[in-house]
């Protein structure tokens, strides 16, 4: 599974926005955006204003950053909105996007980040319709059923996870029993729905040309 491992925080000061991706201390006073809310490097300070193609690109890069996926597997996702017949292509992929099983743990509140969700999801802790999956990028439908392996139920790791994030809100799309441990995709996400602050149009742009 290939995966960017530099510091994350510098990918949010590149941003210029918190693309959340360290759990707790996103929320808190050691986020290097509420720090240092500049572009990271010599000229952090002093860039310029952005060309069409830099939005375009930058667009892409918060949306890309934000669900930890890389170049090559963000054109795929592309290519399948694209495929998509009904609705627009950018909120198509959006919705994609948050239907990645590491997005959907990270939203049902049982993982405090992607990148946490996707080390849970590799460690086996999760099963989709009664099989066990333990691939971050699966795709999630709508109907699909997905709970906490048993033999996880005492895990230490997974019980402070749930201390920790269990009460955080779940999307209307997604139902969870934090009781029974057991969650449900109830449709696809909408983009209401996904709190992500980026123009997907721009996204579509910078794809077709
Ligand atoms: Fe981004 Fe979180 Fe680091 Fe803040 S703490 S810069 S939101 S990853």
């Amino acid at each position: 599974m290939a995966r960017y491992t530099g510091a994350v925080c510098r990918l949010c000061r590149r941003e210029g926005k918190k693309l959340f991706l360290k759990g707790e201390r996103c929320y808190s006073g050691k986020c290097a955006i509420a720090r240092r809310s500049y572009a990271p490097g010599q000229h952090g300070q002093s860039r310029k204003k952005s060309s069409e193609y830099g939005l375009q690109l930058r667009a892409k890069q918060q949306a890309r950053r934000y669900y930890g996926v890389l170049e090559n597997q963000f054109r795929h996702y592309f290519e399948l909105a694209e495929k998509v017949k009904e609705g627009k292509t950018g909120e198509n992929l959006l919705a994609i996007l948050e239907s990645r099983f590491d997005n959907v743990i990270y939203r049902l509140g049982w993982a405090s980040s992607r990148a946490e969700a996707r080390q849970l999801i590799v460690h086996k802790h999760f099963s989709i319709n009664g099989k066990k999956v333990n691939i971050p990028s699966f795709l999630v439908k709508t109907g699909d059923v997905i709970t906490i392996n048993e033999k996880s139920h005492s895990c230490i790791k997974i019980k402070s996870v749930l201390e920790a994030n269990g009460s955080r809100p779940v999307p209307k799309w997604l139902e969870v029993s934090n009781e029974k441990l057991e969650a449900k995709m109830v449709a696809m996400p909408s983009r209401e729905d996904i709190d992500l602050d980026v123009e997907e149009t721009l996204i579509v742009e910078l794809y077709s040309k």
